[in-house]
């Protein structure tokens, strides 16, 4: 079979990164992107060259659009010197930021910059990439338990989660015709980075948490890179269209 080429957006750490090694664990050649945090990208690419299989990082910024054409074409340019490939196969929208803000206190500014990188990126990035996705490709897209649940705090960012997915029933609709399958992963409250590292790093959120999760405690990456990387298997490619939440069974 030939060797499957995934993308995945916000490799550098946290979820995007465990999905790398994840995928790479299981013979998936890896193209990371990240922000401005280069050297972890870089140190994401060797771990992964150490297991033996291929990979490269861009950089790249989901939040500013005007940017994606020249992402698109730096991307063809890597597929073709490292590949001798014009396509790739995977891609695992996962780039974000966490903003907590109450609904009163929330200003257009964090709005817009959540609505950048959560929604509008999502939405052209993926359409700028159309024709650099094989058929028979696969999508992922990462939405939040919180589109399904509410805490406070979280109405913007959770707004455009649902608005995610909605957006991956649509594209599995109109890309199924090119053997597209387009899936949600929905991840509960994770230690990493994310919003400061809040779920991590604060014990009273933390406890809480695992308070509210039927499994007992609060996930952590190893939960979730596995799921992106089973989902984009080829056993489940009949998978389409649906919303996986990995949660350990939050606020059920
Ligand atoms: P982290 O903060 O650990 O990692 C974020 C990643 O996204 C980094 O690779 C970062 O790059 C990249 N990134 C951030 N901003 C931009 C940007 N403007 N353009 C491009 N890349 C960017 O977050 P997580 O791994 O926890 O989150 C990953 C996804 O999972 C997000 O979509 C998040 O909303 C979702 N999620 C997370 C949950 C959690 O509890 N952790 C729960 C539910 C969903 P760099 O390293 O260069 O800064």
């Amino acid at each position: 079979m030939k060797q499957k080429i995934a993308l995945i957006t916000g490799g550098s750490r946290g979820l995007g990164r465990n999905t790398a090694l994840q995928l790479a664990s299981k013979g998936v050649d890896v193209i990371l992107t990240f922000h401005s945090r280069a050297a972890d990208a870089r140190a994401v690419v060797a771990e992964i060259e150490q297991h033996g299989a291929r990979a490269a990082a861009l950089q790249l910024d989901t939040g500013d659009s005007a940017g994606f054409a020249a992402f698109a074409e730096q991307l063809r340019e890597l597929l073709q010197s490292h590949w001798q490939r014009y396509q790739f196969d995977y891609l695992v929208n996962n780039a974000g930021i966490g903003i907590h803000t109450p609904f009163a206190e929330t200003s257009e500014a964090q709005f817009d910059q959540l609505m950048n990188i959560h929604f509008k990126g999502v939405f052209f990035l993926t359409q700028r990439l159309l024709p650099l996705i094989a058929d028979g490709g696969r999508i992922v897209n990462l939405s939040s338990g919180l589109a399904r649940f509410s805490l406070p705090g979280y109405s913007a960012y959770a707004a455009m989660k649902g608005a995610i997915e909605v957006l991956s029933r649509y594209m599995a609709r109109e890309l199924g015709p090119r053997g597209i399958a387009v899936n949600v992963v929905a991840p509960g409250a994770i230690e990493t980075d994310f919003g400061d590292g809040l779920v991590r790093d604060n014990k009273e959120v933390n406890d809480f948490i695992a308070s509210q999760t039927a499994l007992g405690r609060v996930g952590l990456p190893d939960d979730i890179g596995g799921v992106i990387a089973a989902l984009l298997s080829e056993e489940n490619r009949w998978i389409n269209a649906q919303r996986i939440e990995a949660s350990g069974g939050m606020f059920l």
